[in-house]
């Protein structure tokens, strides 16, 4: 059962809001573009695991993506896999050519298709203290009972394995082709047959996770210095994507095309919430979709699902990403 499902990169999320709300010769431009395939081929990769989850998917399983838990310090798990008997780290990569484990010096060297070759740390490494954080955040939950076991998954089918001779053979069951993850799971549930928790404690592990789940802050603004005045406000034209429409009888109608629309301000309150890390109140909310009516705001408002703080005048509003996957 996915507890948490995955979401579009918000980064990539975030990025492309951005472009789109900011003038096409905008100086930056070129940059955010530049640097969004990296942000999305990752999530493309992670994306083809979720087909063999299926298989495991059932009420025994729990899986949450994309989970990043505090200790002292933060740490961030792609996949996690809670079932009855243990919890499952999983990293996934989806890294192409041939990739060689060298256990000696605790490094991965990848040769790419053309012959490219590139050294990197070994991810397996970055999971085993991903495994040692986790133990520890259990234990400050009185939950130290819980065998946790860790997989380094490659996606991408047509990546060749291969590793040293002196590598140990416990490492070498955790490092796995996508297809493997099924069989995986049996093995472990082989290894680890005595049940810790139950069908109760099994959905309190879960919620208490998700309760604690702290998704990384990202100011996309300041990631790529970009004024707050160079954004462009207003609510989008679903047919010629030109700003702004305006407001009349409950609907928004496009001033260039004459599109009218009851839903267009959904994609401007998202975005704002992206782009600007911060909570909406009624001012903000006219100010953003420029929209004079304070009564069309407060409506506007309670009709979008958000989530409430403080009291009637100075009612502010959060947007849950998690509740929403495109
Ligand atoms: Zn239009």
């Amino acid at each position: 059962m996915v507890i948490k499902p995955r979401m579009p990169s918000l980064r990539v999320r975030k990025q492309k809001a951005l472009l789109n709300r900011i003038s096409p010769n905008h100086k930056m431009r070129s940059v955010i573009m530049a640097d969004l395939p990296k942000w999305e081929s990752g999530y493309r990769g992670e994306k083809d695991v979720d087909y063999y989850l299926d298989f495991i998917a059932n009420e025994k399983f729990h899986i949450l993506h994309d989970v990043r838990l505090l200790n002292n310090h933060a740490f961030q798990m792609d996949t996690l896999i809670i079932c009855p008997n243990f919890i499952l780290i999983m990293e996934v990569k989806n890294w192409s050519g041939t990739i060689y484990f060298d256990a000696q010096f605790d490094q991965v060297i990848r040769t790419d298709e053309n012959g490219k070759v590139e050294r990197f740390s070994n991810p397996l490494t970055q999971v085993h203290l991903q495994r040692v954080q986790l133990m520890k955040w259990l234990q400050n939950k009185n939950l130290s009972h819980i065998p946790i076991e860790i997989a380094l998954i490659f996606s991408n089918p047509k990546a060749i394995l291969k590793a040293s001779d002196d590598m140990p053979l416990d490492s070498l069951k955790q490092i796995r082709h996508l297809d493997q993850i099924f069989q995986m799971t049996l093995e472990l549930e082989e290894k680890y047959k005595k049940i810790r928790l139950n069908h109760v404690s099994l959905k309190k592990l879960s919620s208490l996770i998700l309760q604690y789940d702290t998704p990384l802050f990202i100011d996309i603004l300041k990631t790529f210095q970009i004024n707050r005045s160079d954004i462009i406000k207003g609510v989008q034209c679903p047919g010629c994507l030109k700003f702004a429409m305006k407001r009349a009888h409950g609907k928004w109608i496009c001033p260039h095309c004459s599109i009218s629309s009851k839903t267009a301000h959904h994609q401007a309150i998202e975005d704002f919430f992206l782009l600007f890390n911060s909570q909406l109140n009624n001012k903000s909310c006219r100010d953003f979709l420029l929209l004079s009516s304070r009564g069309a705001a407060t409506r506007i408002l309670a009709s979008m699902n958000l989530i409430p703080t403080g009291n009637f005048r100075g009612r502010k509003y959060r947007y849950s990403f998690i509740d929403r996957v495109p």
